[in-house]
């Protein structure tokens, strides 16, 4: 069952942090690239308008002044008399001066006959060297709905400039028209901003509900529950995390279900010789017994205690074997180990009425802890001796096949039975168990054979005839030099 356990709240306070942080920086990012995008449409807006609005002013203008160029005598009279003619000019106000500045025309009246003193008077009748006709000069300002533009155009009769027309105008439609224009950009910009911040709060309220249930199955994980999957939908890192999670919990589970298995299988192997040892033991306490028959079923417990002492010994070297390979690992020529389990067994083989035969390459070397190589090939040899049949023979051959060191441990025994062969390597196997109990065997020395080889890159493969042997064949890859270790 999955339990959740308290400190989740604590957890959970960490991730509303992440949504409240994520959806903040969305909002922040949108926010700011809004700001800039209202701010840029806005000025380019606005110049559209001075752009429209410069041409049209002095247009405008130079239309006045060339009508006033024409004029013979330019006094006050004679250019009311023009600017009456051109009634088409609509602006606010219009002024014309002569070369000095003195004002023979304005429109609204109040300033005849002053000297009008105004920048874009004095500018557009300066005579420089790029100018020497004087130029057009115009200025616009903005301000609350209202644009104010100015234009002064210099009044030139024959080469000479004998004046200045300048203009005023108030737009109010235009700034109403860039205000609107304004307002629109900054409602379309609100309006994306609610969209972003609605976005950002939902995404980040997707995301942290997903990183959520991967916290949340990581718990359940750590309370025990391995069977436990994490589902997640999706195409994205999280989905990929949460396959990579489920690999690692069903590897935990696999590793969890060997673990209790060799624990169970351990103890009841254990439990056999100590039952023995209890039924002996009572036997003798219970019974009237002849010294000659305890004796007996005192060497019987001896025997239970060997075996017990050999199964331990070997689940130890099981349980060596699963570690990592050793940094100690060296280049060693086989043939001298195999010769050295041969001397060793010699006595045990000729017990049993076995003849060795060896056929040994010298040029066999590998990448191997001595202590690991003498293990595999005694156990080996001694499963050759244990399941031969008396007169038979054991042939070890050591040679080369490539890039390959290959040995073969071959007896001439009772064979393995085809169904039995892909389960020789399991912990705690025996065929037969009544005669492998008999031989002293445990069912763990192909165990250790196997994950002594696989663990220093080997392979180890099993043939068998029922009745006319078996062979057992184990391949490293075959170091020559030095460079090859590295
Ligand atoms: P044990 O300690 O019982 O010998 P092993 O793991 O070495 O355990 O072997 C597992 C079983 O495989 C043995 O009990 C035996 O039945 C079978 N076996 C191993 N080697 C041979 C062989 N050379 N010939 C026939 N049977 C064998």
């Amino acid at each position: 069952m999955a339990i959740i356990s308290a400190n989740e709240k604590t957890a959970y306070r960490g991730y509303s942090k992440t949504q409240v942080r994520y959806a903040m920086t969305y909002v922040l990012i949108t926010s700011v690239v809004l700001i800039i995008l209202n701010i840029y449409c806005s000025g380019i807006s606005q110049k559209l308008f001075y752009q429209s609005k410069e041409s049209s002013m002095i247009e405008k203008c130079q239309l006045a002044s060339d009508e006033i160029a024409n004029l013979e005598v330019l006094n006050s009279t004679t250019v009311a008399g023009a600017v009456s003619q051109m009634e088409s000019l609509k602006i606010t106000r219009l002024i014309v001066t002569n070369q000095n500045g003195v004002v023979l025309y304005d429109s609204s009246g109040s300033d005849l006959g002053n000297y009008m003193l105004l920048p874009e008077i004095f500018q557009a009748i300066a005579i420089t060297e790029e100018a020497p006709t004087g130029s057009d000069v115009f200025s616009w300002h903005y301000h609350n709905g209202i644009t104010d533009s100015r234009a002064a155009t210099p009044i030139v009769s024959y080469g000479t400039i004998v004046g200045c027309v300048y203009m005023t105008e108030h737009d109010t439609a235009q700034g109403a028209l860039i205000q609107s224009l304004e307002y629109t950009v900054l409602r379309i910009t609100l309006l994306l901003e609610i969209i972003v911040i609605l976005f950002s709060v939902a995404f980040a309220n997707t995301f942290s509900r997903r990183l959520n249930r991967v916290m949340a199955s990581m718990r359940i994980i750590q309370e025990g529950d391995y069977s436990h999957k994490l589902e997640m939908g999706g195409n994205d890192e999280l989905t990929v995390l949460a396959n990579e999670f489920n690999d690692l919990t069903e590897r935990l589970q696999t590793s969890e279900r060997k673990r209790s298995r060799f624990v169970s299988d351990a103890s009841h192997e254990l439990k056999t010789p100590l039952a023995s040892i209890k039924l002996l033991t009572d036997s003798i306490l219970q019974y009237d017994m002849d010294l000659e028959t305890v004796r007996e079923f005192v060497g019987d417990i001896g025997d239970e205690a060997d075996r017990l002492n050999r199964m331990t010994e070997k689940l130890l070297s099981l349980t060596k074997a699963e570690a990592p390979p050793s940094d100690e690992s060296e280049i060693i020529y086989m043939a001298p180990t195999v010769q050295r389990v041969a001397r060793m067994l010699r006595q045990n083989a000729i017990e049993a009425g076995i003849t060795f035969h060896l056929a040994l390459e010298e040029d066999c070397p590998v990448l191997i802890l001595e202590d690991d190589l003498y293990q595999i090939v005694f156990n080996l040899m001694e499963n050759g001796i244990k399941y031969n049949v008396s007169s038979g023979s054991l042939t070890v051959r050591l040679h080369r096949a490539e890039d390959n060191a290959i040995l073969e441990v071959s007896d001439t025994g009772m064979g393995i039975p085809e169904e039995a062969l892909p389960h020789v390597f399991e912990r705690f196997f025996r065929v037969d168990k009544a005669r492998s109990r008999a031989t002293g065997g445990s069912g763990l020395g192909l165990s250790i054979v196997r994950t002594i080889v696989q663990r220093n890159r080997g392979e180890i493969t099993v043939s068998s005839v029922m009745g006319q042997g078996s062979t057992f064949t184990v391949t490293f890859p075959a170091f020559d030099t030095e460079v090859d270790k590295s």
